[in-house]
């Protein structure tokens, strides 16, 4: 069970969170064909080899570290991602939690099970290990463990079956010390959703992702930041929402703003972000290219420093 502040579980034990290095916080290294390929293809990277070889391009760019943010039921791969973690010498971290629910098989665990069932589901992938198959029963424990919550906030918001996903994850996450990280849609009303949470949890023990692709109005991601929230910021790389020189002037303005102690980057890859799988981004846009692209926004080294290193390290370890 971790508790203890300053340590980082990753898939292949706990580290201090000083060892953590650059991180990149909202990745995806697997998804195996489950029912989230069934709505988009691009939600399938099976292969050993093409994820270790995309593993070992972000090490040569200068990367060490990375979250996988698929939790199991919906293809999350685990002993894969301990494989390729050793494989490459990437740190990861891997994701127990709960993703949107549409990812599902209809007669998973996650529609039905009682909020308790669900934190100890939850607090046992951080303090037991992971469920090889995925499908919430007893018996199926690895000694891999989880190192984050994930979360996800459909359009709907904090009700119906995702409030009690919710009560479950916010109770595995203060037994264990285990951060959350929240996949926020995009076109969800997010005024209530900061107060909502800060009122459940410490806001530093909470990540939330893709805003600058969910959340237009730039006071709702100050407002999340003043109140102590950590602020994914991911839509790089993705033309179709915005271009790289709006996403670093969002960076930009929010580090100017005061906040850039609260932002952390990624790329929510899937197979068409990620290079080995034939994708053209690859896992180390950033450290390649996007980081260009702040300092010509003028963001410093030691700014983008806070975002890859500094803040990563606190964000995975609040205790
Ligand atoms: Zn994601």
């Amino acid at each position: 069970m971790i508790k203890k502040k300053g340590m980082i579980q990753l898939v292949t034990g706990l580290i201090e969170n000083t060892r953590l290095g650059y991180c990149q916080c909202h990745e995806h290294l697997f998804i195996s064909s489950r029912e989230s390929f069934k709505l988009n293809p691009s939600l399938r990277m099976e292969n050993l080899s093409s994820t270790v070889k995309e593993l070992e391009r972000y090490a040569a760019a200068g990367g060490r570290s990375v979250v996988d943010a698929q939790p199991g039921g919906c293809g999350r791969m685990a002993d894969k991602l301990l494989e390729a973690s050793v494989k490459s010498g990437v740190q990861v971290v891997a994701s127990t939690g709960f993703h949107k629910l549409c990812y599902y098989p209809a007669n998973h665990f996650i529609h039905t099970a009682d909020p308790s069932r669900l934190a100890e589901f939850f607090a046992g992938e951080i303090s037991e290990g992971m469920d090889l198959e995925e499908t919430g029963g007893p018996g199926n424990r690895q000694a891999v463990k989880a190192g984050v919550i994930k979360t996800a906030l459909d359009k709907e918001g904090v009700s119906g079956r995702y409030e009690i996903l919710f009560e479950a994850a916010l109770e595995a996450s203060a037994k264990t010390g285990t951060p959350i990280m929240c996949h926020v849609e995009k076109g969800i009303d997010f005024s209530s959703v900061p107060g909502y949470f800060a009122r459940r949890t410490d806001p530093e023990k909470m990540i939330f992702c893709h805003l600058d692709k969910a959340v237009q109005d730039m006071k709702l991601h100050i407002k999340a930041a003043e109140m102590g929230f950590y602020i994914e910021y991911d839509t790089i790389a993705r033309p179709r929402y915005h271009s790289d020189e709006r996403e670093a002037e969002i960076i930009s303005e929010m580090s100017e703003a005061g906040f850039a102690d609260r932002i952390l980057l990624g790329l929510d890859t899937n197979r068409e972000r990620l290079k080995s799988y034939g994708g053209k981004t690859g896992l180390d846009y950033i450290l390649k290219d996007f980081t260009g692209k702040m300092e010509s926004a003028g963001i410093t080294r030691g700014t983008i420093r806070k975002f890859t290193v500094d803040n990563p390290a606190k964000a995975l370890s609040p205790g």
